[in-house]
């Protein structure tokens, strides 16, 4: 296992972490993408609702 940062799968840019409600997601400040592991979008999802 590495711990290396997290890239952006579309542009490779190195991402930034974010907290949203209690939830940490990987933002890319260059396309504006937003990426969540998957317990992480059910997450998002439960609360937004
Ligand atoms: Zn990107």
């Amino acid at each position: 296992m590495d711990s290396k940062k997290p890239r952006c799968p579309k542009c490779s840019t190195e991402m930034s972490k974010i907290t949203r409600h209690g939830v940490t997601i990987d933002k890319c400040m260059k396309c504006k993408g937003l990426w969540l592991d998957k317990g992480e979008m059910e997450k998002l999802l439960k609360l937004g609702k």
